[in-house]
């Protein structure tokens, strides 16, 4: 069975199992395929629950329904098997449903993955987020908890994607993205639970993630090492 159809020049191929099922793995070579250049720039903030990420322009994107539905199923299902007598014939059977369960949902992760991101590559030029090397340092980076192993997934589809179509991933230093304001630099922490960002010097009201985005896309202008790249939208900046 062919899950995705096969593209470009075969390098490797790997055998892999995973429980009783087996996969072959084809790494292949591919010509870039460029699209028309895009001068939209966005930022992303990658989300606290609900959601899987937050972007400049203010747009929510939650993990699809069935993948939570999914997770629930497979919450009960580890339940029934705790309940089960080792070495029981029940126990075993519970145990082969909850591996299943556990790769419906990594398959349905990673399909939801592919998707947004060929949607942003799509139509941004230039994307930038949270450095998650830098931000696995951070202690915001417990407090977004629970997608932490979809993000590692999701930013290196996106830098491929992104590769292939030639158009620009930036990785920023998410230090103090949650405390500026993005329209005049005033800092401020804040407790975790407050959702709106508003400022004190120059009221601005923001959802705090949407603040956030921003302040990351500003950050792709300024570049790692504080020198700074031209932006497309607004070049004097
Ligand atoms: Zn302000």
């Amino acid at each position: 069975k062919l899950h995705r159809p096969l593209e470009g020049k075969i390098k490797t191929a790997t055998v892999k199992r995973e429980g009783e099922h087996w996969y072959i793995i084809f790494i292949t070579e591919v010509d870039p395929k460029p699209l028309p250049p895009s001068e939209e720039a966005i930022g992303i903030d990658l989300g606290t629950n609900p959601h899987f990420l937050v972007t400049s322009e203010g747009e929510m994107v939650e993990a699809p329904r069935y993948f939570q539905k999914a997770q629930a199923k497979l919450a009960t299902a580890q339940r029934s098997l705790a309940r089960k007598k080792r070495g029981s014939n029940r126990r075993r059977q519970a145990r082969r449903r909850v591996a299943r369960l556990h790769r419906k949902i990594a398959n349905q992760r990673k399909d939801f993955h592919h998707k947004l991101a060929r949607r942003l590559v799509n139509r941004y030029g230039t994307i930038v987020h949270e450095d998650l090397n830098i931000l696995a340092l951070s202690r915001s980076y417990v407090a977004k908890g629970i997608h932490d192993a979809g993000w590692a997934q999701f930013l290196q589809i996106l830098a491929y994607k992104a590769e292939e179509a030639g158009r620009r991933v930036v990785g920023v230093d998410p230090k103090h993205t949650s405390q500026d304001c993005p329209v005049c630099g005033h800092r401020e922490k804040r407790p975790l639970w407050v959702r709106v960002y508003t400022c004190p010097q120059c009221s601005t009201l923001l959802h705090r993630d949407v603040a956030a985005a921003q302040n990351i896309l500003a950050r792709a202008w300024t570049g790692p090492s504080g020198v700074a790249i031209p932006c497309p939208r607004s070049p004097g900046l």
